[in-house]
């Protein structure tokens, strides 16, 4: 009996990271031969579980589940296939370092109570703004699931894209396009110090913000994660949800790829893809790294733009102005992680001693609006800054099965470092990012540096290296407003559709983006069975 593998399917999808999984178990459901190859060993690319010591696991990269989409959930039973969310409760919080702690609960009264102590006026701010800002979220949506309008149709299908529009802003007020804009283009910080008086309450919204963006939260443009934070999210589609994944963020992929081969798709590891092949400007299949060739009318690619674009395709095959459009599409990562085996839980100072587990395993360390605006400042110098604001959490607090008895797992997010050093290289500075992130918890957590037993540092220079990401970029290009919407990856281009016939991008730096979702990758293999259905009904006419 042969074991050649068949080299030959309806559909290749390039890497396994969560939109390809998703693109790929779509595409197979549908009834197509689907293969994902993958260049690591193991699928899920930012969205893993990995052993970072003898028995401890960890979320290395993404480490918590805000927004996977229900319809994904359900579509592809990632229940029955393992998957299992505890909610995040609260779903942050900021200790400080006078001793008072700021939680931010899922339900808003409770929060506003918290503010309260702070300030009477900012706790009524606080319900007024999160019901304007939800209701903003829900205008946007609906465009979670399918393309932006289309900025390319003509005639009819012009006034389609314009009508559709129009049917999902209907209800929408005059006052209301003004906050909308304002969102979308005005800075975070500007709007803080407009709505509220309490640094504290300040704060906390900043926390709950810019995470992998670029800009200090006084840059034009930061205020869109107030409404990207609210898109719903989870099994049962809760806006602003945060949940904790058991076994870590791995359980989301792995569930996933079984799904994905309970279908029929094919999923291989360590199969790098060197070049996206074409023919008379359409994709004939892919070329692995070691020769072998696979023959697809189909390519999806779940690679970055800058990967795909300028690295998989041959520069012929694109026309030179979308290549420096591609090349244009601002990376440049602002993140790293630290993920920790600690012998001892984590507590901050200010952390209640009634905190239960699940509250004591999450706490963002980041003083004010004015420290993030310098971390930026440094770190747009090329520089790690001296102090930095941390995100941590004690995964182990909430699932046991990360450590063994008496140890902690705990993954701690760093906001602001350069991708691009302006003195040394990552290798050597390495070691500078970790004495500064256990620095930073420590002045929170007395005591901390003798607890670390393990650690393991991600530069964005590793999240390009390891986990494939260009220029560490943890959404596959900025969310910067130029960089969203119709305009993602490129203007003209958000309908997943490449110049290549048959090539598709399937991964975050399409729209709607980042973050582990699935709707990039669902809407990218809805769209290319859409055009596969239209071209057979064209053969057959
Ligand atoms: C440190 C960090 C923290 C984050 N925190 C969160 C969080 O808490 N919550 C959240 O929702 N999001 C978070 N994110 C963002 C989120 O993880 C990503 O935006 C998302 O996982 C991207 O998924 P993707 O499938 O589009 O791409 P990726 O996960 O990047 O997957 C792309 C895959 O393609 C593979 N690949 C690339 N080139 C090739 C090739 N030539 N051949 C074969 N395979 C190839 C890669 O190896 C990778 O597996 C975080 C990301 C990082 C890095």
């Amino acid at each position: 009996m042969s074991t050649k593998r068949p080299n030959r399917y309806d559909a290749v999808v390039v890497g396994g990271g969560h939109n390809g999984l998703t693109s790929a178990a779509y595409l197979a459901r549908a009834g197509l031969s689907t293969v994902v190859l993958e260049r690591r060993d193991v699928v899920g690319g930012a969205c893993v579980t990995e052993e970072i010591a003898p028995g401890c696991r960890a979320s290395t990269t993404s480490y918590i589940a805000s927004m996977l989409r229900p319809e994904v959930i359900r579509d592809l039973r990632l229940g029955d296939h393992g998957l299992r969310m505890v909610p995040c409760e609260p779903g942050l919080q900021v200790p400080f370092l006078d001793g008072e702690i700021l939680p931010w609960w899922s339900d808003d009264r409770r929060t506003s109570e918290e503010i309260r102590r702070f300030s009477a006026r900012d706790a009524a701010t606080f319900l007024d703004v999160q019901r304007d800002l939800k209701r903003l979220a829900r205008y946007l949506q609906p465009y979670f699931l399918e393309p932006p309008p289309d900025i390319n149709a003509r005639g009819l299908g012009r006034a389609r894209e314009a009508l559709r529009a129009a049917r999902r802003f209907r209800s929408i007020s005059g006052q209301q396009i003004g906050q909308m804009v304002a969102f979308l283009t005005g800075s975070l910080g500007e709007y803080l110090d407009r709505s509220f008086e309490s640094d504290y309450v300040k704060t906390l919204y900043l926390a709950n913000n810019v995470y992998g963006k670029h800009g200090g939260p006084y840059q034009p443009g930061t205020a869109i994660g107030l409404l990207f934070h609210l898109l719903s999210g989870g099994e049962h589609e809760v806006q602003g949800f945060y949940g904790h994944v058991m076994g870590g963020m791995g359980s989301i992929t792995q569930a996933m790829a079984a799904a994905a081969k309970g279908f029929g798709a094919e999923i291989r590891t360590s199969a790098p893809v060197a070049r996206i092949e074409a023919r008379g400007g359409a994709v004939t299949g892919v070329t692995l790294e070691d020769g072998t060739e696979v023959i697809a009318p189909l390519v999806l690619s779940g690679a970055d733009p800058k990967r795909t674009f300028l690295g998989l395709v041959d520069q012929r095959d694109l026309p030179e102005d979308f290549r420096q459009a591609v090349e244009g599409i601002k990376m440049d990562g602002p993140c790293a992680k630290v993920n920790f085996v600690l012998s001892r839980q984590p507590r901050p100072i200010s952390m209640p001693d009634d905190a239960d587990p699940i509250r004591a395993s999450l706490f963002t360390l980041v003083s004010s609006l004015e420290f993030a605006e310098r971390c930026y400042d440094a770190a747009k110098m090329g520089e790690i800054p001296e102090e930095l604001w941390v995100d941590c959490v004690v995964a182990s607090n909430v699932d046991d099965s990360l450590a063994p008895e008496g140890k902690h797992v705990m993954t701690s997010f760093v906001q602001y470092v350069p991708y691009l050093l302006r003195e040394g290289s990552w290798a050597e500075r390495r070691d500078v990012l970790a004495r500064r992130v256990v620095a930073k918890i420590s002045e929170y957590v007395p005591g901390f540096a003798d607890t670390v037993e393990a650690m393991q540092v991600v530069t964005p220079l590793d999240l390009e290296r390891t986990y494939g990401m260009t220029e560490g970029n943890i959404f596959h290009g900025d969310l910067n407003p130029e960089q969203l919407f119709f305009m993602r990856p490129l203007p003209g281009w958000a309908n997943y559709r490449t110049p290549l016939r048959g090539l598709y991008l399937c991964g975050a730096g399409a729209h709607p983006g980042g973050g582990v979702t699935g709707a990039p990758g669902f809407n990218a293999a809805h769209r290319a069975l859409r055009d596969r259905r239209a071209a057979s009904r064209r053969r057959g006419r």
